[in-house]
Parts: structure tokens; C-alpha cells; sequence
């Protein structure tokens, strides 16, 4: 457990003076291009809470994006990370190797998708792990195409920007973006034309038939997507639409990326969210929750595919960074020893229940998604009009920030509020949080 008590404290307004005098320190020295959620600056982090440099205690929906899932600063990770950068902090995997590379492949083999033989490479970033993936793909089929879907992210380097969907502010005024990239249609159930009922088939339709007509199947190196869309909005396809997508890829020659940066390692109340509709990729992407908040990415996939590229063909003087392996280690055994999948099932029951009580009341609420301690509000104008309501979005956000709790947004419309909370807080604290949460969107949906 944490040292830090579990609860929150208010002791200035948030932010607070330090944190004020910090921020400007930023403006002045940080590019206007690097954002910020909330300009609290932080001292100290343990389970779900965050201290604040005024000694406010911020309960944390957030994870830092989906990373601290074991928890901030979870002990075996700090052991593990302590006891590493003690040893030595790099040697460069490609040029002197290490045994802790060897432990965290050897557990993405294991605990990915599927009983085949695998290989894994591991890289520094979600975005880095996305391009590589892209390129063992071309490497292995000798073909160029890649198709990624709507509400689409994968990151903001060139090649993944291109992959991502959405504009602002990803990729406002920084092409070209990298050719060879085509766009499908999400099955999105929400906003499904015909309906949901229809979505999964006819979205499965569309998906094949843009393909053939647009792009022709023999070109396509692989399709990615998310198994549950992250920053587009936690779009959950219909179900089926992800084993639809990737027999047809294995029929077609095209190898299926499972994009699982977001949803991997127990954040979906699974080690992955593909295990969930029994969807084995050919290649599947980690990063965030891999490593307890330390930078840490991996590819991982079949043997053949992974073994096809020739040697020196993948790398990077970080990837593998010993001590971030070492931190993976540390969060891959708090999550067996404390069945962090079964505890985001837990999560996922807490919140449902609070959800659904409050989207009675409210028709702003069109749409309650996700799975596991990954879970969103779909905010909309309300009785029968389901226009995004980002407005209402951005004020329940900022309500919830100024009450102390660290909350986020997402979705292509910026209308979708969502809950990552670290899988290691207690019923007691994430109670709290969701109290406050009802109070906020109460007010601020005015009822
Ligand atoms: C965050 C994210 C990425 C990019 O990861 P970075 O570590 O920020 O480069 C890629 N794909 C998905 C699904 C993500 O959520």
C-alpha cells in the first residue's frame, strides 16, 4: 500500500498558490505547444490519490492516461526500479544485453492473445510500438497499404499521425502525413446510421467493401484498431466486429494489429481487451499500463511475422531500457498477485451501478460504454437529440478539477467523459470520487 493516506484534502483552492507560481514558470519556458489539463503541480503520488506542491490531495480518475493502473509509485515497481538503477541504468539492448529484455518478452508472449509462438520488440513509446508494427507488417507481406478506422489514435509521430483520426489538435497544420494510409468507417453503435442492432453487420459491410473498392485487399499490409477506441471516444465496436475484421484479414493475407496501448494489461477486467471477444491478432501493440508510468513499449507477435525482418532491421538506443523493464516486471507481478483484472471488474461494477442511476435522471447521457476500470459517458443534448454536448463535457470537467478530483476527456466531438482510475484505489476512495462527480455534473446539468 501506499504511504500516503488515501483520501482527499483541500487546503488552498486548486490550483493553489505554488502551483499558480509554477505555471508560470511553465508559460515561460515550456512551448505554448505542450498543453495541460489541470496546472497542478505535483510533489508525491501513491494508489490513487495525488499530492499536490500545496499540499492539496487530488483523488486520481485519470492514471496519467491510462499508465498508473498498478497504482502511482506501486511498491514493487519502486523496489524493482531501485534495485535496477542501482546495477546500471543502459548499456543499449543492441549492444550489450540484459536478462530483463528477456523477462518482459517473455511475458508479453505469454500473456498476449493466442497459444502460438510469439517474439516480441520493445520500444519507448505507444507510438513507436504502433510504427513498428506497421513495419514488420510491410516487411513480412511486401505490400504497402494500412487501414485504420474513424475516432482512430495511435499517436503523434508522423507515420501515426496519419493513422489518427482526429484534427484537433493532433494534427492541425503538421503534414504531410506519411502516403499509404485509408480510413474505414468505426462500428460505432452509438452513431450507427442504421442503428445499433444493424451495426456490427452492416459496419462489418462497409469496412470490407471501402477496402475492395478503394484500396484492392492484395495491397494491404494490415488493418489496426483498437479493441476498444481510446482517445477517440471509448467506442466499443459492436460486438463480433473485431473477429469479423480480423478472420478476414487472415483470409485476405493482411495481418490484423491489435492497437492495445490503452487497453492492455488488466484495464479492461482482461490482460487484454481482445481476450474478451476471443480475438487473436497477429500483432498486437503495448505500452501504457506495461511499465507503472515508467516509458516502455512493446510489438508483439507471431514468430514468423516478427522473425521475417532482417537483423538490425528493428531498434532504438532506448527500447528496452533496463530499468523500465525492470518497472514492467514489478507491475506485471502487482498484477497476478493482486488480480488487477478481477479487481477492474470490481471497478467496473461500482461504476455502472452510479452510472446508470444518474443517466436516469439525466438525458444528457446518451451513452454509458466500456469495460472493466475503461469505462465513458456520452454526453448529448439530450431527450431524443443526440448532437454532442461538448459544452456540458468541458464544465463537468473543469467543476470536478476545481473539487479536487482529476478527471478526463475525450472523443472526437469532445463530448465523452471518461473514468481510468488506478485499479490499486479502494471502493472507499473511488466512492468519493464518484460522489463528487454526481454533485458536479448535478450542477452543472442543472436539475
Ligand atoms: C496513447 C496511445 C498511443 C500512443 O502512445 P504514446 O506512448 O503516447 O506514444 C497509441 N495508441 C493508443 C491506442 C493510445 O491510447
Amino acid at each position: 500500500m501506499s504511504s500516503i493516506e488515501q483520501k482527499r484534502v483541500l487546503t488552498t483552492e486548486i490550483p493553489g498558490p505554488r502551483s499558480k507560481a509554477l505555471h508560470e514558470r511553465k508559460v515561460a519556458s515550456v512551448s505554448a505547444g505542450v498543453g495541460v489539463g489541470l496546472p497542478v503541480y505535483v510533489e508525491r503520488a501513491g494508489g490513487g490519490i495525488i499530492v499536490d506542491v500545496d499540499g492539496n490531495q487530488l483523488i486520481d480518475f485519470g492514471s496519467g492516461i491510462a499508465v498508473t493502473t498498478v497504482g502511482n509509485a506501486a511498491p514493487r515497481v519502486v523496489e524493482r526500479v531501485r534495485e535496477q538503477v542501482q546495477d546500471f541504468t543502459h548499456t543499449c539492448f543492441m549492444v550489450t544485453p540484459y536478462a530483463e529484455y528477456l523477462d518482459v518478452a517473455e511475458s508479453l508472449n505469454e500473456l498476449t492473445p493466442g497459444t502460438h509462438e510469439k517474439r516480441s520488440a520493445l520500444f519507448n513509446s505507444g507510438a513507436e510500438a504502433v510504427e513498428n508494427a506497421v513495419k514488420v507488417a510491410r516487411h513480412f507481406t511486401g505490400r504497402q497499404a494500412v487501414v485504420a478506422f474513424d475516432h482512430a489514435y495511435h499517436g503523434r509521430t508522423n507515420l501515426t499521425m496519419g493513422l489518427t483520426a482526429k484534427n484537433m489538435p493532433y494534427k492541425h497544420k503538421f503534414g504531410p502525413f506519411a502516403g499509404e494510409i485509408y480510413r474505414a468507417p468505426m462500428s460505432y453503435p452509438y452513431r450507427w446510421p442504421g442503428g445499433p442492432a444493424d451495426c456490427a453487420k452492416e459496419s462489418f459491410d462497409v469496412f470490407t467493401s471501402m477496402v475492395h473498392a478503394q484500396v484492392g485487399e492484395d495491397n494491404v499490409a494490415a488493418v489496426i484498431i483498437e479493441p476498444i477506441q481510446g482517445e477517440g471516444g471509448f467506442i466499443v465496436p459492436a460486438p463480433g466486429f473485431l473477429k469479423q475484421v480480423n478472420e478476414w484479414c487472415t483470409a485476405n493475407g493482411i495481418l490484423p494489429i491489435a492497437d492495445e496501448v490503452q487497453t492492455g494489461f488488466c484495464r479492461t477486467g482482461d490482460w487484454f481487451a481482445c481476450d474478451y471477444e476471443d480475438v487473436v491478432p497477429d500483432l498486437i501493440t503495448t505500452a501504457k499500463g506495461m511499465a507503472g508510468g515508467l516509458p516502455l513499449a512493446g510489438v508483439t507477435g507471431r514468430a514468423d511475422v516478427m522473425d521475417a525482418v532482417h537483423g538490425s532491421g528493428l531498434g532504438g538506443t532506448y527500447g528496452g531500457n533496463p530499468v523500465a523493464c525492470a518497472a514492467a516486471i514489478g507491475a506485471i507481478e502487482t498484477m497476478k498477485a493482486e488480480d488487477l483484472c478481477g479487481r477492474a471488474k470490481q471497478i467496473e461494477t461500482l461504476f455502472m451501478g452510479r452510472l446508470h442511476t444518474l443517466a436516469e435522471k439525466f438525458p444528457q447521457i446518451g451513452d454509458i460504454r466500456g469495460r472493466g476500470a475503461m469505462l465513458a459517458i456520452e454526453l448529448v443534448t439530450g431527450a431524443g437529440d443526440i448532437t454532442p454536448n461538448s459544452a456540458l463535457t468541458a464544465a463537468v470537467n473543469k467543476a470536478c478539477h476545481a473539487q479536487g478530483l482529476v478527471t478526463l476527456t475525450c472523443g472526437t466531438y469532445g463530448n465523452v467523459f471518461r473514468f481510468l482510475p488506478p485499479l490499486a484505489a479502494s471502493d472507499d476512495l473511488l466512492s468519493e470520487g464518484l460522489d463528487i462527480f454526481e454533485t458536479e455534473f448535478t450542477r452543472a446539468a442543472g436539475a
